[in-house]
């Protein structure tokens, strides 16, 4: 059959299609931190897929346990009926979230996940006597998914634009991407008043109006932004003050990205909701949750008589028993291979071998945390057109990378040495400078 043939009927997401079909990059197979095109040639991960497979590429413990999963109990409702193993990876969820994050429910992306998390903080307000809690105050560049919900709480505009007027009572603030903190290793320490556009959206619509704040703890996919020291905290505080909710979305962050299995452990902060996905199963079946607090969940469940269904939500494959049983194998191997602290101490050396590309003139900031980074290229003419570019040149190379518009990011497996990490910066370095 012709390469034209073969790929003439899929629909690619967040791909140029017609560009693709000129010239495909197809994977066919992978292990641990490679992947491998149909020739057999060897790519390096170094963006864990899409953020999601730190323990690396067709972990064997996880191919058997969806296996006999998939032989014992293949499928069964999730809507008034379970299964032994949603129970028990909600178990193992709740003990890795920060303590009274303790009610897991479950979705099959990072979409879903925040369309959970933004109806659950709706149905808590009204569960709790004020229904009139509709607004969300989120983020200029953040990135919750791509449904509805996600969209208008979202901050990248090609996502947004064009899909009509969105949910109505979203306020942005701005983001934390200061050109005077450029090339600023971890936290910067100015920014944190930047927490204070909540307040200001509390003063302009009042706070009786808004039912949550949504933020990523360390934006991901726009190009890692960092927060400030003392943000997400003065975020915490002004939201405990008006009776707002904290939504951390840890789609990214949750299971180690930062160090600690999540991003609130990271820095501290405390959130109502965390909605997580991508690494709960090392990426290999499709899986999100969100976390909520005891009180969002004794509210909403206390609000109707006990026979009654309490929120009207859920899907079809919410806790499919395949996924859980990859979720559950995912979990152990990062606890029996000890991949948070892992990747808490690669951290340091990914961090320092990133910052050597400080010296080409081409890189015009350079951002980072835990094993996430992202290296902003001075644009051309075209905006995007030198991130598309590097793409295609750093895969040619042999290096696996996500590019948002001119930003490359690394997000490289926990289970990379440090002579990885060094070569897939190597890598780049060699790329910028032949471009
Ligand atoms: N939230 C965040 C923070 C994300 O990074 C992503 C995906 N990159 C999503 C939500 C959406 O996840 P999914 O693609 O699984 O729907």
């Amino acid at each position: 059959m012709s390469l034209e043939t073969e790929l003439q009927n899929y629909w690619m997401p967040f791909t140029a299609n017609r560009a693709f079909k000129k010239n495909p990059r197809l994977i066919t197979s992978a292990e641990g931190i490679h992947l491998f095109d149909p020739s057999g040639r060897r790519i390096l991960d170094g963006s864990s897929g899409l953020f999601c497979v730190p323990a690396g590429h067709c972990r064997p413990e996880i191919a058997k346990a969806v296996g006999e999963q998939l032989r014992k109990l293949d499928y069964t409702s999730p809507f008034q009926f379970s299964h032994p193993g949603g129970f028990e990876l909600a178990r193992k969820i709740a003990e890795l979230t920060p303590p009274g994050l303790d009610r897991i429910f479950f979705a099959n992306s990072g979409s879903e996940s925040v369309e959970t998390a933004m109806k659950m903080a709706i149905a808590y307000h009204r569960a709790n006597g004020q229904p009139q809690r509709y607004r969300f105050v989120s983020r200029e560049l953040a990135y919750h998914g791509v449904n509805f919900g996600g969209i208008s709480v979202g901050g990248m505009i090609k996502n947004r634009e064009g899909y009509g007027p969105l949910l109505p009572g979203v306020v942005h603030m701005r983001h934390t991407q200061t050109v005077k903190n450029s090339f600023t290793q971890g936290q910067a320490e100015t920014g944190a008043d930047l927490a204070d556009d909540l307040q200001r959206a509390v003063d302009f619509y009042g706070a009786d109006t808004i039912a949550a704040v949504v933020v990523e703890p360390v934006v991901g996919s726009v190009g890692i932004l960092v927060p400030p020291k003392g943000y997400l905290q003065r975020l915490r505080q002004i939201a405990d003050k008006h009776g707002i909710l904290l939504i951390f979305d840890e789609v990214i962050t949750g299971f180690g990205r930062t160090g600690a299995p999540f991003a609130a452990q990271t820095f501290d902060v405390q959130p109502d909701l965390i909605t997580m996905a991508k690494a709960l199963t090392n990426g290999s079946i499709p899986m999100g949750a969100v976390a909520a607090s005891t009180k969002i969940y004794d509210t909403i469940t206390s609000a109707a008589p006990d026979d009654v269904i309490e929120f009207f939500h859920g899907y079809t494959y919410s806790a499919h028993p395949v996924a859980t049983a990859a979720g559950l194998a995912t979990l152990r191997i990062y606890e029996e291979d000890g991949l948070y602290q892992r990747a808490a101490d690669l951290a340091g050396p990914f961090q320092a071998a990133v910052a050597q590309l400080r010296e080409l003139s081409m890189v015009t900031d350079i951002r980072g945390y835990g094993l996430l980074a992202g290296i902003d290229l001075e644009p051309t003419a075209k905006f995007g057109q030198r991130g598309y570019a590097m793409l295609k040149a750093l895969f040619e190379a042999g290096l696996l990378v996500r590019v948002t518009n001119d930003t490359v990011i690394l997000a490289p497996p926990f289970v990379a040495e440090v002579s990885d990490l060094e070569q897939m910066v190597d890598i780049i370095k060699r790329t910028i400078s032949q471009l």
